[in-house]
């Protein structure tokens, strides 16, 4: 293969994946993350009370390709499975067995490990690089970003091909213009929202659940994320990180997260009820996630146009109803970016 120049848009795990295999195969690679680090939605917010899994909270790993990556991650001391026998946030085994994993000590330390790997092999990433659009000339591709300073940074690079690993609704107005059938593949895919709340109390709230499921109420989900903690110093006590449901956070996904704390808190304290922790928070946040996960995704493993250079991946791919057991979506991702690179190596 001539050394290929390819640009990965989106730096969660299907863009790291891709990005890896790419520099496996000798490519020149620039990541492009319109955020401050790498990780997307496999996401860890930090804050002075310590840190949240307000993204992903665990995942199966069901297919023998993402096993072994999975396997991989863990000797490194990266991922944890749930001990034998139990369940991890309440993710049920299913007829697999496919123990439910987690990032150690939290979601985000896999995607920052690969990071640190892949720009120490020469990959180039640029973060706080929001790509607006895509230009094709018969040099190759431009990118156009919003920020100056990614703007500077990537000057005039041109690129052989453009994979794009982002959620399928920002997939879609960037593939329009050039790839209207692959565009279209991923128009019909259709994504949760997802309102998630961090809040922490300084007392420690000795018994009581680790998990709700809450059967009615805004909340769909939480869990006490102190429970995944190791000892470090400095962190409050109790923390719960508690998402809602996706009817509630769709009507609120507009609303300032400001004014979704006190809704959030009601429905985190109306859920615990006698077990809910008194007084006021010593620190409370909410994020709003427009796209969590896919209700439905395409059923082709990836997007890609030889003729173009261009495609994409992520889990708004490989969403097969056909399959025996539906995959996770950090599973989707990882194999959807492996089956990318398979078609553009393969040319
Ligand atoms: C609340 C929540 C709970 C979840 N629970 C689970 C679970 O239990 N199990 C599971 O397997 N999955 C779960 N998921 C879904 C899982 O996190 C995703 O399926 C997976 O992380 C998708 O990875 P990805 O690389 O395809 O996309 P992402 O992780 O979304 O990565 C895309 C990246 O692209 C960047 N980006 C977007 N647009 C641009 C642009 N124009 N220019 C530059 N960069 C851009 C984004 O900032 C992001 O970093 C959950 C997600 C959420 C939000």
């Amino acid at each position: 293969m001539t050394r290929q120049t390819i640009a990965v848009v989106g730096a969660g795990l299907a863009g790291l994946r891709a990005a890896e295999r790419l520099l496996d195969a000798g490519a020149q690679v620039t990541l492009l993350e319109k955020s401050r680090g790498p990780g997307g939605r496999c996401a860890t917010r930090r804050s002075p009370v310590g840190p949240f899994d307000h993204g992903a909270g665990a995942f199966r790993a069901r297919t023998p390709a993402f096993q072994a990556a999975v396997a991989a991650a863990a000797t490194q001391g990266l991922l944890h499975a749930a001990p034998a026998g139990q369940r991890l946030l309440d993710l049920d085994p299913g007829p697999s067995d496919a123990p439910a994993w987690r990032g150690a000590p939290f979601m985000n330390a896999w995607p920052q490990a690969l990071r640190e790997r892949l720009v120490g092999r020469g990959l180039r990433l640029l973060t706080e690089a929001t790509v607006r659009g895509l230009r094709r000339e018969s040099t190759g591709w431009l990118l156009e970003l919003a920020e100056e300073p990614a703007r500077a940074a990537l000057g005039d690079t041109r690129f052989d091909a453009v994979l794009l690993a982002v959620p399928a609704e920002q997939a879609v107005p960037l593939l329009q213009p050039h790839d209207p059938a692959q565009a279209a593949l991923l128009a019909a895919c259709r994504s949760e929202a997802c309102i998630t709340l961090m809040a922490a109390w300084s007392d420690p709230q000795p018994g009581g659940p680790h998990l709700l499921r809450p059967a009615e109420g805004p909340l769909a989900l939480a869990f006490r994320q102190d429970a995944f903690d190791t000892g470090a110093a400095d962190l409050a006590p109790t923390r719960w990180t508690a998402h809602a449901r996706a009817d509630w956070s769709l009507a609120a996904i507009d609303t300032p997260p400001e004014a979704l704390l006190a809704p959030m808190l009601h429905a985190l304290r109306d859920a615990l009820g006698e077990a809910a922790p008194g007084g006021a928070p010593t620190h409370a946040a909410v994020h709003r996630w427009r796209y969590a996960q896919l209700l439905q995704a395409a059923a082709a493993p990836c997007g890609w146009s030889a003729a173009l250079g261009l495609g994409s991946c992520g889990d708004g791919w490989l969403g097969s109803s056909e399959a025996a057991m539906p995959l996770d979506g950090l599973e989707r991702a990882w194999l959807s970016a492996g089956a990318l690179v398979d078609r553009v190596l393969g040319g």
